[in-house]
């Protein structure tokens, strides 16, 4: 196996994979802020995040992944909170609007068959470490209270540490722009600083004691506190979207460090953007669309209903660091690549040998799989693995169409095959098979379909075995009968 590369926005360039204790992995993720329905570019990111908590834990890590809920302190640019405009938008409670949004993002994460995170923390539930953290800033003097709310003193810190080095930002650059906190501007000694506890208005419904007012954490906060406490003070790996290195995941560095003096990730992993017609999606502006109009066709975005599978397949097909550009006609090509990989593993599946020997063939099926593996340990670059696995798919296609034959691979290659495609398909990537509406995988049923077929036709009831594939193509699932059985495809 080769060695794992990750690309570390901190140093902007691949570096080998190290582990601060050897087997074990730390990973945290920025999650969602749980106010509305969470739309396909989140989707994007917290996929790409699981197959790489996937990969890691197939090349046999133990991870701890920490993936938090923010339910507080994720302000909008005007400088009300996200929870409390969702609450007053549906007249319910904030708590009510972060369960309900947080069960419909878990609800899309399974629909997209992602694992479920080790520890799901949600800011709400750490009031007090935050506070603490706050306190410990506080305690080396990066932190200075202001009218009872509480701001992180950059341009001290940046004296002392380094401040800037992920987003690339310069203190100068940053003093002269205005962009946090707008509402709050007055209170700041300088306009690089940002808010750690903030006091809450008298009609402020969510709020907490603390030594320096009732109030409510800065969204920053969350992510220092969590992390530190549930991966230690420095940890492996920190993710999350691009568009969360400044000033969020920057922040986070500096109240890590303000506070222990510690930096809190050594490797840091941001996904780029989802675009839909060239510009990022995004909920402020109205460029989205939803997982239930994508899944049922419903919308101008899309002519017809796409299954989860393909829109993951979609995903995998652009670097985690590249954007990609979500189109009708990529997904209507995304489709028929899924398809066809999947088709061949069903076909590979099936596939005996007993008396194959070693020759070319056999050796550029070898390296396949050893390039597949590699180009995910090359920053986990599935657009490449998926060529090498293609490339398979032809020699899989030929084998079973007699153009190749399988007295030139090895009964261990054809095992190593199937062992690759199925960790790659279930493991890695984890795809499910085309699901029934509650979710459940049909093979079993097509199994039992094509068993019955199978029989009537050894018995010339052609009537039974007509009957049965013309009312599967009239669900536009299509038999195809081959050397090795038949298998099914939906279309
Ligand atoms: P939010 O709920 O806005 O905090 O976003 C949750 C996660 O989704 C963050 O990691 C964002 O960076 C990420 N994200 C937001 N928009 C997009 C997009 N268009 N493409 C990919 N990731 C996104
Ligand atoms: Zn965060």
């Amino acid at each position: 196996m080769t060695e794992l590369k990750l690309y570390n926005s901190l140093t902007k360039q691949k570096e080998v994979f190290k582990p601060i204790k050897e087997g074990y992995i730390g990973m945290y993720v920025c999650g969602p802020t749980v106010y509305s329905d969470v739309h396909l570019g989140n989707v994007r990111t917290f996929t790409s995040f699981d197959i790489i908590y996937r990969y890691l834990m197939f090349k046999g890590y133990k991870v701890r992944y920490v993936r938090n809920i923010t339910d507080v302190g994720h302000l909008l640019d005007d400088g009300e909170d996200r929870m409390l405009k969702g609450a007053r938008l549906e007249q319910l409670e904030p708590m009510e609007i972060a369960q309900k949004y947080s069960n419909g993002f878990h609800e899309i994460m399974r629909q997209f068959n992602t694992l479920r995170p080790s520890i799901e923390p949600r800011a709400t539930g750490h009031i007090i470490e935050q506070i603490e953290m706050v306190q410990a800033i506080w305690d080396k003097g990066y932190a200075y209270e202001s009218n009872g709310s509480v701001y992180f003193d950059t341009i001290k810190f940046a004296k002392d540490h380094d401040y800037g080095k992920l987003s690339g930002r310069i203190i100068e650059d940053l003093l002269t722009e205005t962009r946090d906190d707008l509402k709050n501007q007055s209170e700041k000694r300088h306009s690089s600083d940002f808010a750690i506890w903030m006091k809450a208005s008298d009609d402020h419904i969510m709020k907490w004691n603390s030594p320096w007012s009732v109030g409510f954490p800065g969204w920053h906060l969350e992510c220092s506190a969590m992390s530190t406490k549930y991966l230690g003070e420095t940890f492996d790996i920190h993710g999350g979207g691009n568009d969360l290195k400044f000033p969020h995941h920057e922040n986070e560095i500096a109240q890590n460090v303000g506070s222990c003096g510690h930096a809190p990730a050594n490797y840091w992993l941001h996904t780029n953007m989802l675009l839909m017609h060239g510009r990022k999606m995004s909920k402020s502006d109205g460029n989205t669309i939803s997982i239930a109009e994508l899944l049922t066709g419903d919308s101008p975005h899309v002519s017809k209903a796409y299954d989860t599978m393909v829109v993951k397949f979609f995903f995998l097909q652009s670097h985690y660091r590249s954007t990609n550009d979500l189109s009708d006609e990529a997904l209507l090509a995304a489709e028929k690549g899924y398809n066809r990989l999947m088709d061949a593993n069903k076909v590979l599946q099936k596939m005996e040998n007993t008396s194959g020997t070693t020759s070319d063939l056999d050796k550029e099926i070898n390296d396949l799989i050893d390039m597949a593996f590699a180009e995910m340990d090359d920053d986990f670059n599935t657009p490449r693995t998926l060529a090498r696995l293609y490339e398979l798919v032809s020699k899989i296609n030929g084998i079973h169409d007699g153009h190749l034959s399988m007295n030139d691979i090895t009964s261990d290659t054809l095992d190593r095959l199937k062992t690759t495609f199925t960790s790659f398909i279930k493991d890695i990537f984890g795809f499910i098979e085309t699901t029934d509406s509650n979710g459940n995988s049909m093979d079993g049923v097509m199994e039992l379909l094509i068993e019955i077929r199978q029989e009537a036709r050894k018995n010339k009831d052609w009537g039974t075995s007509d009957k049965i594939r013309d009312g599967l193509s009239k669900v536009s699932i299509v038999l195809n009968d081959g050397k090795d059985g038949t298998t099914w495809s939906q279309n």
